[in-house]
């Protein structure tokens, strides 16, 4: 039988950009995978996001991250596939997810990182409201692929502390080759303005660990140089007209996961491309954050997805 929260669920879905309108609330799985279920993968301490949310990698804590299946994107190099698009995972329910959470923070969780939610967002925010009720305190990290309505990240205001997000393509062509999504360019930037709004400057506690703000995270891809160039000229840009700081976190692991061979995509980033986008980073001041060292193109950073902690 399935676990549901029909009441909870649009019967036209328009959670994500792609408003696909499925029927989520009789059941109809959408775009993204996901139908009247709440799907989760995974859900246990991780120590490989930034320093700033997950520490060094022998700290014993890190970042709480529950990681839900399903995805609006559909990138063709996925290092989470199994779960974003082959549907790995289990069903529970909201109460429970809110049980998952608090565990997490008894477990010493430095926050509560949420992978790839924005098609639970409802169940997500009752399973918070449960949580906050109970005794979570932890800051709440909400890591996206940055494919976000505005309609979906003002549904957050309140809910979420710290927004981990992507910026992945400036060209529309490449958003539409490698993630299936057009519009991508033009989404991505007006969700950011909104999650800066929302947010404000980064906030640090006294151990140096981000409380709230937004970290902007940008995976150089292969033989897409210019196109890394010109996402880092629109972050400068957006920083410059809404004159709010963000991290940038720079990402060299590129590793051809899942069906990245069959799109061009079949090979790590070189070190000379890496260097390029480097360069323009530092050019542009984008020095607030982190810069990956290309010799972490390394797989531990995908966890097993065996339903631990689910
Ligand atoms: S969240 Fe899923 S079901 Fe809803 S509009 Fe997006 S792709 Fe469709």
């Amino acid at each position: 039988m399935k676990v549901g929260v029909r009441m909870l669920l649009p019967h036209h879905c328009t959670l994500c950009p792609r408003a696909c309108g499925a029927d989520r609330a009789a059941g109809q799985s959408g775009f993204c995978g996901a139908d009247d279920r709440l799907l989760v993968a995974r859900a246990a301490l991780h120590h490989w996001e930034e320093p700033c949310l997950s520490g060094a990698p022998e700290d014993a804590r890190g970042s709480g991250t529950v990681f839900f299946s399903g995805c609006t994107l559909r990138c063709c190099y996925c290092q989470n596939s199994p779960i974003s698009q082959q549907g790995v995972g289990k069903a529970i329910t909201p109460e429970r997810l809110a049980g998952i959470f608090l565990r997490l923070q008894q477990d010493g969780a430095r926050n509560l990182n949420l992978v790839t939610a924005t098609q639970y967002l409802p169940q997500v925010r009752q399973a918070l409201e449960s949580a906050r009720a109970a005794g979570l305190t932890l800051p709440v990290v909400y890591n996206t692929g940055g494919y976000e309505t505005l309609a979906a990240v003002k549904a957050l205001d309140g809910y979420v502390d710290i927004w981990l997000t992507d910026f992945k393509y400036a060209s529309p062509e490449l958003a539409e080759r490698y993630s299936a999504a057009r519009n991508y360019p033009a989404v991505a930037e007006a969700a950011l303005r909104q999650m800066l709004r929302q947010t404000g400057a980064p906030v640090y506690d006294a151990e140096g660990f981000l409380q709230r703000g937004v970290i902007v995270r940008h995976l150089a891809l292969p033989g897409c140089v210019q196109d890394s160039r010109t996402v880092l000229q629109t972050l400068a840009r957006i920083r410059r007209e809404t004159g709010v700081p963000f991290l940038s976190s720079l990402m060299s692991q590129f590793t051809p996961f899942y069906k990245a061979a069959e799109y061009g995509l079949g090979r790590r980033i070189t070190t000379y491309e890496y260097r390029k986008v480097v360069d323009e980073a530092v050019r542009l001041g984008l020095t607030d954050g982190y810069m990956q060292e290309k010799s972490s193109a390394r797989e531990e950073y995908t966890p097993p997805f065996d339903l631990e902690g689910v």
